[in-house]
């Protein structure tokens, strides 16, 4: 039997295609039924589900979309545009279309000349375009990201435009990101209509469906919820067995291979193998509201605000597929276990955080807010610091730790430059062919 561990997107994954091949597979995952999918968990809303950490799709990714289309429910996946705004000094700037990136007032005309030419990736250092010098991440992979914006593109874009983001992305932290990964990021993204915005992914019923597909299509009787294993046993250099904690009892179970589908705290507790990946959490509202808050979906602000950023939800999918109630995503990544916010209780991040949305919009009213869940991962994305792909955990742990030991989590190469739901069913398919193929 081969047992995976973890009952999100990657796990489920790597159990369709193993299954798929006529192999014994059971997923077993630490929480209820509600748990499965993982970070792509979602709440009840007045219509359909709503993820409970804000998640789209990007033009690039392909294999999420195949396995959509294989499991049946490829049709529902919409493409929709994505309004991007900053806020600076009181004022929303739409920032998608090229006339309102020229309108933007805080960068010079040359700062956007520079910042368009480093996303269409031509160097123009030197007055002399070359369009090969950002082909080799591996050159990059050194470079501090501050320290490559200044000398590729402009003070100005740096301050006025990628700082912030960074700020939302990394806080603290932002100065140990390797310019690779912006790079990986500028390649990931998908594509823009500049006509209109950024185009991005959306199932009509959100993510749900896929997840629900993809549970069925494994099957129930494969799938154990609140089963935590806790323990991994080898037996002469290969995996033997692992340890299972469900309803209080625990068992041990014989295994011929083992597919850790999980964040690798969990794969050094099974293995001991030790992930040097520096990992921030999240802390995530969905404000339920019965009237919008903006016309933007994503609004990244430029100033120091308790939040990173603010993703109104129905400016992307519309309310009524919610019931007519707006939803409004209020997120912050968390660094370090003794800020503020990893230790404020849900009444607490509310009361700051719609107070400040109070402070930049003095005609949003707190009586529209009818709901306000909050959400929490410990661990919710790397931060992708310089050196970082010399950190990710192999697929097939053989030689570190044991043979049929394998790897399909967030720390796996599959999630990078950009953790995603893509990449969880990259890491999945990866490690199942690797055991397909032994
Ligand atoms: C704030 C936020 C925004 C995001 N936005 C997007 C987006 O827009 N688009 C996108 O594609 N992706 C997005 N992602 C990323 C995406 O959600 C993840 O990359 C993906 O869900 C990871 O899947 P996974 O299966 O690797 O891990 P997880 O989803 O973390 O699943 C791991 C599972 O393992 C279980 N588990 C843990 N320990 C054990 C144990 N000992 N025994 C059994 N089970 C265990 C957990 O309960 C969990 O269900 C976002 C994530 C966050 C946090």
């Amino acid at each position: 039997m081969i047992a995976i561990v973890g009952g999100g997107i990657a796990g489920l994954a790597a159990a369709r295609r193993l299954r798929a091949n006529g192999r014994e597979v059971t997923v077993y995952e630490a929480g209820g039924d509600e748990a499965l999918g993982g970070l792509a968990r979602t709440y009840p809303t007045g219509g359909d589900d709503v993820e409970q950490f804000y998640h789209h799709l990007s033009k690039s990714e392909e294999e999420i979309v195949e396995l959509a289309e294989e499991l049946g429910v490829g049709d529902r996946l919409e493409w929709l545009v994505g309004k991007n705004a900053y806020y600076v000094d009181g004022v929303v700037h739409p920032l998608d279309t090229a006339w309102q990136i020229l309108a933007y007032p805080h960068m010079s005309v040359y700062d956007k000349f520079r910042l368009g030419m480093l996303t269409l990736e031509i160097d123009v250092r030197g007055g002399v375009p070359a369009f090969d010098t950002y082909d080799d991440l591996a050159d990059f992979e050194d470079v501090p990201i501050k320290q490559f914006l200044l000398d590729h593109t402009t003070r100005g874009v740096y301050e006025n435009f990628f700082e912030p983001l960074l700020d939302a992305k990394f806080g603290s932290r932002r100065d140990d990101v390797s310019a690779a990964w912006l790079l990986g990021r500028v390649k990931f993204r998908g594509e823009r209509d500049l006509l209109r915005g950024e185009i991005l992914g959306y199932f009509d019923g959100g993510f749900a469906p896929v997840i629900d597909a993809l549970v069925d299509d494994v099957g129930s009787a494969h799938i154990e919820t609140n089963a935590r294993v806790t323990g991994l046993d080898t037996d002469d250099g290969a995996v033997s067995s692992i340890t299972v904690s469900q309803d209080g009892e625990t068992r041990t179970e014989a295994v011929d291979d083992v597919v850790v589908a999980t964040m690798p705290n969990v794969l050094e507790d099974l293995t001991g193998y030790v992930c040097d990946i520096d990992f921030q959490g999240a802390v995530c509202a969905v404000a339920t509201m019965n009237e919008p808050l903006t016309d933007t979906y994503w609004l990244n602000i430029a100033h120091d605000a308790p939040f990173g950023a603010l993703i109104e939800h129905t400016n992307f999918v519309p309310p009524e597929r919610y019931g007519g109630d707006h939803l409004l995503y209020v997120a912050s990544y968390v660094q370090s276990d003794d800020e503020w916010l990893a230790t404020a209780d849900d009444a607490a991040v509310e009361e700051r955080w719609l107070g400040h949305v109070a402070d930049m919009f003095p005609e949003f009213d707190r009586d529209a807010v009818s709901e306000f869940r909050v959400a929490r991962a410990p661990r919710a994305a790397p931060i992708y610091e310089r050196g970082y792909l010399d950190l990710v955990v192999p697929y097939d742990l053989a030689d570190e730790v044991a043979d049929g030991v394998y790897y399909a989590g967030m720390a796996s190469e599959a999630q990078y430059p950009e953790r995603s739901l893509n990449g969880g069913v990259v890491a999945g398919y990866e490690c199942a062919d690797r055991i397909l193929d032994d």
